[in-house]
């Protein structure tokens, strides 16, 4: 026992209380049903303000229990369906206390954290179909894997010099689909090209980007004196769940001499499931560059999202710097190569891939496949619903994940796009079913993203009645 101001007191005491927490978010998490998203209290929100003194074990452990454990984001429910939200994995207990107990520092030097990070990477370039020259580093999520692959093909267009003389008067562009996520147009204004750089190419069609006018756009570009330097797919756009078409992209990518990178940040995991779904990141395997998230479909607790670079000299040369008081030594704790601060923007990091590796380890690679493809299919039995249901109308294709439809396709759009706005927050505030809300020609609709491992048919049948049943309580 150590004497330590930090330390429990009373080890026995902290022990007991340790045990009854932990058997409190077992029980919360077999019972996740039971726990759909409610409003924050206002005497909740006003008892966290810190009041700098001491509480005992026990006491912290109610608060713990009955004044944080309920107020989550609803995304452990299986009728959430809202945004892009992951849902959660009980293995997740067991790796945040073993990386708590071992507060592991993940920028580098030599311990078992930094194999297991090399390992998680290792697989899952392998289920992207990438090389054994590809590196990669676990992240907060896809927005900040965006800016360091950007990174990476800005240095691989303009060479080593560009890290000292920066742009040095180039005018660099990037490609991608108007439906781009917003983490894509944070990185190309957060790097200083400004959003001018980033052209939008049409992608309303099923397949995606519109490659012919990608590459007149090139050309323009090209012709004006502006340098294209990278080409920015999407696997699994969040708005509609559509996919690029990757052969095609990485076809003109190689073919113009330009970076191509994916966003995959939920998409990239149909991998991992069955046909048809599968095939929609066909050519994946063909990017310079790559972001995906494990805190959405894989559903590793928040948060945790994975960059992969296809050639580690690109990564590096972006990145590496190490000034003498981090210098690797030749053996001991201060060994070890590559460090992951060599390859990304944080020095001190945590343990993300112990959640990753723990999460496989538990449940095996196939189990997460069959989940993927299970919420597929949910989607697409959503659709069904919606089509067959009288008022009902289905907005897009259901090509993956995401079906978005109107309550009431009968009423004018702006009478439709109140109602369907009411019903996703009614829906929320009651405690039943979270959708959230988009854009469909001009009408606002509701959207379910289902990467949610707990959803299951009868799920999506009460949603769906749910729907229906608010919806003429708001006509009336
Ligand atoms: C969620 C998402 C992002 C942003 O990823 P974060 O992990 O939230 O940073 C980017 N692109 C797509 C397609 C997404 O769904």
């Amino acid at each position: 026992m150590t004497n330590s101001k930090l330390d429990p007191e009373n080890w026995d005491d902290f022990r007991a209380q340790a045990h009854r927490l932990l058997d409190t978010c077992l029980k919360r998490l077999e019972n996740a049903a039971d726990f759909p998203w409610v409003p924050v209290p206002e005497d909740i929100k006003q008892s966290y303000e810190i009041s700098g003194s001491e509480t005992k074990a026990e006491a912290l452990v109610e608060r713990l229990t009955h004044d944080v454990l309920p107020y989550h984001t609803g995304n452990t429910h299986p009728q959430f369906f809202g945004w892009v939200h992951g849902t959660g994995l009980a293995s997740g207990l067991l790796s945040e206390m073993v990386a708590a107990t071992m507060n592991s520092n993940c920028g580098g030097r030599d311990h078992g954290a930094t194999y297991m990070e090399r390992a998680v990477i290792d697989w899952t370039r392998k289920v992207m179909g990438l090389p054994d020259t590809t590196s990669g580093v676990l992240v907060t999520g896809t927005s900040q894997a965006t800016v360091i692959a950007l990174s990476a093909a800005r240095l691989k267009t303009l060479g080593a010099a560009s890290r000292k003389s920066g742009n040095d008067g180039a005018k660099l562009v990037a490609y991608a689909g108007a439906g781009v996520h917003t983490a894509t147009k944070n990185a190309i204004e957060l790097l200083g090209f400004g959003s001018d750089a980033l052209r939008l190419v049409p992608d309303d069609g099923p397949d995606g980007m519109d490659l012919s006018a990608l590459q007149d756009l090139i050309a323009q570009d090209r012709k004006s004196g502006l340098t294209p330097f990278a080409i920015i797919g999407t696997a699994g756009s969040v708005d509609r769940g559509h996919f690029d078409d990757l052969n095609g992209l990485a076809d003109i990518a190689q073919t113009l001499g330009v970076w191509l990178h994916v966003d995959g940040a939920f998409g990239a995991w149909t991998r991992l499931a069955d046909d048809p779904w599968h095939g929609l990141t066909d050519g994946i395997g063909r990017v310079d560059s790559m972001a995906c998230d494990f805190h959405k479909w894989m559903s590793v607790p928040y948060d945790c999202g994975l960059v992969l670079i296809r050639q580690e000299a690109d990564h590096r040369a972006a990145f590496a710097a190490r000034p003498s008081y981090l210098a690797a030594q030749q053996d001991g704790l201060g060994a070890g190569d590559p460090w992951f601060c060599d390859y990304g923007i944080d020095l001190s990091r945590g343990n993300r891939a112990l959640k990753v590796w723990t999460a496989l380890e538990l449940y095996g690679q196939d189990r997460f496949g069959q989940a993927i493809s299970e919420n597929c299919r949910l989607a697409g039995f959503m659709g069904d619903l919606v089509t067959a249901h009288a008022d009902m109308a289905l907005m897009a294709p259901v090509l993956s994940n995401v079906c978005i439809f109107t309550a009431n396709a009968s009423l004018d759009k702006a009478t439709q796009s109140d109602l369907n706005t009411l019903i996703a927050q009614r829906l929320q505030i009651e405690g039943k079913t979270v959708f959230s809300t988009t854009n469909a020609d001009g009408i606002v609709c509701l959207r379910a993203a289902i990467v949610n491992h707990r959803t299951q048919n009868a799920d999506v049948q009460n949603a769906i009645s749910n729907v229906h049943k608010i919806a003429q309580t708001l006509s009336v």
